[in-house]
């Protein structure tokens, strides 16, 4: 069976970087391609899957650094598949979360090329998978809100902070590295409290994969220090509390820092 008609693209979601939380589908799909244009997220661990015959185009964005610009490809999407490709457009996570894929679904309807979409696990489930911990909780954490903190350069980040407030939600932060700083101030000025727990997650789902736990006041701090130049994902709430402890509260101030140093480094 073949899994691509020609002519038509399938944006294909390739998950957080382990292969083997590809879904069967997007597998498949890999297989079938006979040309496949992935992100610079998109890792070796799953490009190892695509035979050899498959033309792979890298059009790689990470922030700041821009390879392709979003026009850019569109169109090479659109004239792969009206010559007659199996096109697969691979993303990091699930296409369809924070990852332009309405620019690309609108490209092709207006080429009139038939586009699909087949999901993949999105970065906060492996994040909160790796922390074995869950991203709601019966009765406390009732509302997960996925929220991008990238700004277009040169932009001040205006998120609507009181609506992100709410002690019931755990919010998963996607490209929050830049604006920990802002992100902490904007919460903690409308109202969530400086002691709610904070999950960093770095390379989530891959073996270089780094957690790093601390509280709201203390994220500007340990995203300076905890983060590396990984994708990271920030998950902030009560779902993320380590059990049964009130995440430092019970230290002396003048201890908490070389405790976030400590963790920072691994050891
Ligand atoms: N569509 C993707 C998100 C693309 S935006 C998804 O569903 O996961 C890119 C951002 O996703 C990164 O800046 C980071 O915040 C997050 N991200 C992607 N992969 C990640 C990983 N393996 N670990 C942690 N965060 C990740």
């Amino acid at each position: 069976m073949t899994m691509i008609d020609p002519g038509t693209v399938w944006l294909v979601g390739a998950g957080p970087g382990d292969p083997d939380l590809l879904t069967r589908k997007a597998e498949k799909l890999i297989r079938a391609a006979s040309v496949i244009f992935h992100d610079a997220l998109v890792g070796p661990g799953i490009l190892d899957l695509v035979p050899s015959h498959v033309r792979l185009v890298s059009v790689g964005k990470r922030a700041g650094r821009h390879s392709k610009d979003q026009k850019t490809i569109d169109t090479l999407l659109v004239e792969a598949a009206l010559s007659g490709e199996r096109v697969v457009r691979l993303k990091g996570g699930d296409p369809s979360i924070f990852g332009r894929a309405m620019e690309e679904l609108t490209a092709c309807g207006e080429a009139g090329v038939p586009v699909h979409i087949c999901p993949g696990v999105t970065a906060a489930s492996a994040a909160s998978a790796g922390l074995g911990m869950s991203l709601t909780l019966r009765g406390t954490a009732r509302k997960l809100v996925f929220v991008t903190a990238h700004t277009k350069k040169g932009k001040v980040l205006a998120l609507d902070w009181q609506a992100l407030a709410d002690p019931e939600a755990t919010l998963a932060i996607y490209m929050g590295k830049a604006a920990a700083p802002e992100i902490a101030q904007g919460l903690m000025q409308a109202g969530l409290p400086g002691s709610t727990p904070v999950a960093l997650v770095e390379n989530a789902s891959l073996e270089n994969c780094s957690h790093f736990l601390t509280r709201l006041d203390l994220l500007p701090l340990a995203a300076k220090t905890a983060l590396d130049a990984g994708p990271a994902v920030m998950l902030i709430g009560e779902a993320v509390r380590p059990r049964g402890k009130d995440l430092m509260a019970d230290l002396p101030r003048a201890m908490q820092k070389p405790i976030a140093r400590r963790a920072a480094t691994g050891s």
